[in-house]
């Protein structure tokens, strides 16, 4: 039994885009699709909510 119900959408720090991630135990965000990191080369991702996507910055 491996259920990922910890599984999140993370965007790129760097680039903005968007992959499905998980969280390590060492509090790592981790693109499941590419583990190596983003496409444009960073490691540094911030996790989002599916609901903030279209680009509404409410932080109230
Ligand atoms: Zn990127």
């Amino acid at each position: 039994m491996t259920e990922r119900e910890d599984d999140f959408l993370a965007a790129c720090d760097e680039c903005g885009a968007v992959y499905a991630a998980t969280e390590t135990e060492a509090g790592r965000i981790l693109p499941l699709g590419s583990r190596g990191g983003c496409q444009c080369g960073s490691t540094s991702f911030s996790q989002v909510d599916s609901r903030d996507l279209d680009e509404s910055d409410d932080d109230s």
